[in-house]
């Protein structure tokens, strides 16, 4: 499961329980994406504090890990890059990818997604605020499936921070704890 973690919140676990449970995932790997050389629209957080979160949120299930690839490859990440360094971690396993309703529709609009349906089954999870259309999935390469519904997202829990409005129970109590001994998202004026 591919994403910014910045911070890694109950949607993204509860997604990735569900998947896990319902296609039988020996294991299921968070991996978070490097960071951009250019700021695009926004500034992402330096990609430790967001790997260490991905750690703190996972470390009680044995079957949650997480993968430095796309951090440790730097700049911009590509699905297709992840896909490809996984495979060669991991030679003999049958890889699936995790993925929300928003992010799947812009890999489905990705010029060279074909390629990417060769690599892995792809799991588009139900996301509140986005639909997702069955009829414009490749057939056989990406499976839909529903997921308790979480109306939680990263830029919420960075915006309800900043005004110094809680994040308990949206993101494990760790990151709720990491989040203030670090000062991340918090308001530059306090
Ligand atoms: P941001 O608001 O910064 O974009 P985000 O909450 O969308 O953050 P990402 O790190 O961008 O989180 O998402 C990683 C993956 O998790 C994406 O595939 C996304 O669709 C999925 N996802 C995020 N939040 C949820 C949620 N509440 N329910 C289901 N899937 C989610
Ligand atoms: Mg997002």
């Amino acid at each position: 499961m591919g994403g910014t973690f910045d911070p890694v919140h109950h949607g993204h676990l509860v997604a990735a329980s569900e998947a896990q449970s319902r296609f039988a995932l020996d294991e299921v790997i968070f991996v978070p994406t490097g960071t951009p050389w250019q700021k695009s629209d926004r500034t992402v957080s330096p990609s430790e504090h967001r790997y260490l979160m991905t750690v703190i949120a996972t470390a009680s299930n044995p079957g949650f890990s997480v993968s430095r690839v796309d951090i440790d490859r730097g700049g911009q990440t590509y699905t297709v890059d992840t896909l490809r360094d996984l495979r060669e971690a991991y030679p003999d396993a049958e890889l699936f990818f995790i993925t929300g309703a928003d992010a799947l529709e812009q890999i489905l609009s990705w010029h060279q997604a074909d390629e990417l349906f060769t690599l892995a089954h792809f799991i588009g999870v139900n996301r509140p605020g986005y639909h997702l259309d069955d009829e414009h999935l490749p057939r056989g390469s990406v499976s839909l499936m529903e997921v308790p519904a979480m109306a939680i997202s990263s830029t919420d829990c960075r915006v309800r921070v900043a005004g110094g409005k809680p994040v308990w129970y949206l993101v494990p109590d760790g990151v709720v704890q990491y989040i203030s001994k670090t000062g991340l998202y918090a308001a530059d004026d306090g």
